[in-house]
């Protein structure tokens, strides 16, 4: 049977040693309550929540999927009762602003949180997981009374949110959703359209579902400039604020689907429902960049998640199951077989999972970090720096970690042979669950074209320049630790070849704007192999300098030396295949006629 364990480990190793969240905490106001002490004792917590309560749910969940009937959605058994239990825990409060309910503990804690939960069972996280998202679009652009009403009930857990951009021939191209909002005459719209794929649109979990919705207003300009930003509640509050009226606003079927059957995913149709504007009007995707921003650090978790439970189920059946012998000679002879882990190709789909898993975490552990600073940083220089960190970062760890989450979760099925592929194991579900996160919260090909054009190209190479140069320094400060050279060396060569071969690529791109297009898959997935190297030189180092301070946990340290190790050998590479891809041009692209395709 399939189970999750949570990593606390390697949690509090990233936390406290590699990441030296203490440090960080105490430099922010407000977060000065966040010693290693409470930080420790949420994350216990944490854990067990999802490991005895969201962990025994995941396979009812594939299993049972959710259940629609005239307009209602059953979740599968047990998910209420889990975010009962979950809401009188006071999670959804954790990382919220104390003036609407929050306890105003750091945003970081709430994404280490996310981590476990969304290992455990990334369909149920996803109910929580939207509020989160429209949470902090409603402390950002919301108004006094619209925070009163709905982000204090949204922070408590009593009711759940959802994002609604996508219409049935929208989904990349916002710019042509067609959901209309009229003016009333009390101050309040009526919003009529229908969206599809909505997560979360509708569920039993929670007494109201709050929709953030994206939709247009009369005589708004064309395109992405004409969208304003929408809360229509299912149900109307009353004069106190309560669940009153229900608005018309309703979920029409939900969808059956490759994974994630335990998420409900609506259409939703909205028949002159009330709704309320939030931001300036035709600010609509500016506002909603804010929950989008939240979602694409959510998601990026999401391939972690996958990640990691295929590595820790793969890693036990690896260990158990018994076939072949070593090819230099019997490793078990008392045993029938060994077991496969003793060969090095199961190795070496265990190690890339492992590999993935801990550099992963690393890199959603960093940009958390950024996601505090940009919030509450000292001065607007230090929060700006952060801002730009994590601009660049998202779209690299959103599709880069969806990616290799989606390679992870297949070794797993690998592992198992056959096994993998049948139901029972889990395996199969995970790699039906990962799919999705490289398409939803933009696709891989979309973050591939705001990394390169958006953030790299149209900053004038700016925003990278910031970043290559923290990976210098890095390297830098290594250049008399001798240990390091292997790891270091590499590193600055390859930190050196990205700002190189995005001036080819800018210089291409003068002529002919569809090298941009061209070249950005491979250069999202080459930025994201070089920011894991970094972030592995770093726990190598952290590793090499803890084997001598403490060497009591050394088997530790040693395995991240050696994981470190078969990452720059044998994952690191893959950036020589990326780097010629990206830069053999557009032409071999586009010089087919899309009518050649086929004869
Ligand atoms: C299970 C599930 C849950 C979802 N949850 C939500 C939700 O809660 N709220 C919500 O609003 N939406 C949600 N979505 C919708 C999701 O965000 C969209 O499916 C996604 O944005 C892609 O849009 P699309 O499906 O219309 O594909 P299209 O936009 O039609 O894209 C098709 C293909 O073309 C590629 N493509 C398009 N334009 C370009 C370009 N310029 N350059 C390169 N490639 C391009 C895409 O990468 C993709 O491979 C969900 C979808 C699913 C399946």
């Amino acid at each position: 049977m399939a189970e999750y364990k949570a990593p606390l480990r390697d949690m509090q190793f990233m936390l406290n040693d590699v990441l030296e969240l203490e440090q960080h905490y105490q430099s922010l106001p407000g977060c000065e309550e966040a010693t290693p002490d409470m930080v420790s004792a949420i994350l216990e917590e944490g854990a067990k929540f999802a490991e005895r309560v969201l962990s025994p749910l995941n396979q009812v969940g594939d299993q049972q999927g959710c259940q629609f009937n005239e307009g209602e959605v059953k979740t599968p058994d047990g998910f209420a009762e889990a975010y009962q239990a979950f809401v009188e825990g006071g999670w959804p409060s954790l990382a919220h602003n104390p003036e609407w309910g929050g306890q105003g503990l750091p945003e970081s804690l709430g994404i280490f949180i996310n981590e476990m939960v969304g290992s455990a069972n990334w369909s149920w996280s996803m109910y929580p997981g939207l509020s989160h998202g429209a949470m902090n679009t409603l402390e950002a652009h919301g108004t006094q009374e619209q925070k009163q009403t709905y982000l204090t009930k949204l922070v408590s857990g009593e009711w759940t949110g959802t994002m609604c951009l996508t219409e049935a021939h929208c989904g990349t191209d916002l710019g042509m959703l067609r959901t209309k909002a009229e003016p009333a005459d009390d101050g309040s719209y009526r919003i009529s359209g229908t969206k599809i794929f909505i997560s979360a649109g509708e569920h039993d979990l929670a007494g109201n579902i709050v929709h953030i919705v994206l939709a247009r207003l009369p005589d708004a300009p064309a395109g992405t400039k004409g969208i304003s930003l929408f809360i229509v509640p299912k149900f109307l509050p009353d004069a106190e604020g309560n669940v009153g009226e229900r608005n018309a606003v309703s979920c029409g079927s939900i969808e059956h689907k490759m994974g994630i059957h335990g998420n409900a995913t609506c259409v939703m149709n909205f028949d002159s429902a009330t709704g309320y504007l939030i931001g300036p009007p035709n600010k609509g995707l500016n506002c909603m960049f804010t929950f989008m921003n939240t979602a694409r650090i959510g998601t990026a978790l999401q391939g972690l998640s996958h990640t990691e439970w295929g590595f820790q189920n793969s890693l036990a059946y690896a260990r158990d199951r018994l076939q072949m012998r070593a090819l230099s000679g019997p490793k078990h002879p008392d045993k029938a077989a060994d077991p496969i882990i003793v060969h090095p190709a199961v190795r070496s789909m265990l190690l890339t999972q492992k590999a993935f898993a801990e550099g992963g975490r690393a890199l959603i552990y960093f940009a958390a970090q950024q996601v505090d600073r940009a919030k509450l940083a000292q001065t607007a220089e230090e929060k700006q720096e952060a801002e730009d960190l994590l601009s660049l970062l998202t779209p690299i760890a959103k599709a880069f970690l969806t990616e290799t989450g989606l390679e992870s979760a297949s070794h797993g099925v690998q592992v198992f042979g056959g096994h993998g592929y049948i139901a029972e194991w889990g395996m199969e579900q995970n790699l039906r669950d990962a799919r999705i996160a490289t398409i939803y919260e933009g696709t891989t090909q979309v973050q591939a074209l705001d990394l390169l054009g958006r953030k790299v190209l149209m900053s004038q190479g700016e925003l990278l320049k910031r970043f290559t140069k923290i990976i210098h320094k890095f390297c830098q400060s290594q250049t008399d630790n001798e240990q390091m050279q292997p790891f270091v060396s590499a590193l600055s060569r390859l930190n050196k070849e990205w700002g190189d071969l995005t001036l080819q690529i800018g210089m291409k791109a003068m002529k002919n704007r569809e090298e941009v297009g061209a070249a950005s898959v491979e250069y999202l997935m080459y930025s994201g192999y070089i920011t894991l190297a970094w972030l592995w030189a770093r726990q190598a180092e952290v590793a090499m300098r803890k084997l001598t301070e403490n060497p009591s946990d050394a088997d530790f340290y040693h395995a991240k030396l050696k994981t470190a190790r078969f990452y720059f050998e044998r994952l690191l590479p893959r950036t020589r295949t990326l780097a010629e891809v990206m830069l053999s041009g557009a032409d071999n692209l586009m010089e087919l006629d899309s009518e050649h395709f086929a004869f």
